[in-house]
């Protein structure tokens, strides 16, 4: 029903957007767009926005206003894929200007919701690191994310079901079902490409 799809090499903007405020804004370009498949890719060098410390403490929550200052992802080069419907993305992660991977990152987040400039989601802090081999995994920033369930900003259910979460996208990198039997690892971007920058209404929030 008047679904805004786009197209491969559109520019959008990935954001980080929970408890009404805004955390970061990634202008990304668009590998793929389809009813259970987003892959963006943004490289080294782009500039994005982000909160000046890192990104969700608990400090953060409970202040009022949140500063977003310039900065530039540098280091690597992102394929991110995600169901849009699902409770996490799937990052697959090169050194810069390299084709084999780092790892694959898998951020556990909010179901993604499109928007005029591109998609939003909230980031539930947890994070896994997988080996590029997929000869093992362990999580990230369990402490942080520790420390938000005692603040009460993510209740026992909900802190549950994000750990849960977690575990099924390791089952399935296990079985190596989508995304991690795609073969993404082979996948190059255009040479076309140009970097994305932050469009003047990065900052407006929708609905
Ligand atoms: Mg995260």
């Amino acid at each position: 029903m008047g679904t805004h799809f786009w197209k491969p090499g559109d520019h959008v903007l990935h954001r980080g957007v929970g408890f009404s405020r805004l955390w970061w804004a990634m202008p990304a370009t668009v590998v793929q767009d389809a009813p259970e498949r987003i892959a963006l890719y943004w490289v080294a060098g782009t500039q994005w926005k982000a909160v000046r410390q890192h990104a969700t403490s608990r400090d953060l929550l409970t202040t009022k206003k949140v500063d977003l200052v310039d900065r530039v992802w540098t280091g690597t080069d992102v394929l991110m894929l995600k169901n849009p419907q699902e409770a996490h993305s799937v990052w697959l992660m090169r050194e810069a200007g390299q084709i084999r991977p780092i790892c694959w990152y898998v951020n556990l987040e909010t179901a993604a919701r499109r928007t005029p400039l591109g998609w939003d989601v909230m980031d539930y802090e947890l994070d896994i690191v997988i080996h590029p081999d997929f000869s093992g995994w362990e999580w990230k920033d369990e402490d942080a994310f520790k420390g938000l369930c005692r603040a009460g900003v993510f209740s026992k259910e909900e802190a549950q079901a994000i750990r849960q979460e977690g575990e099924r996208v390791i089952r399935k990198m296990q079985a190596k079902e989508s995304p991690f039997g795609d073969g993404w690892e082979k996948w190059i971007p255009s040479l076309e490409w140009t970097i994305p920058v932050l469009p003047p209404d990065w900052a407006a929030l929708f609905g």
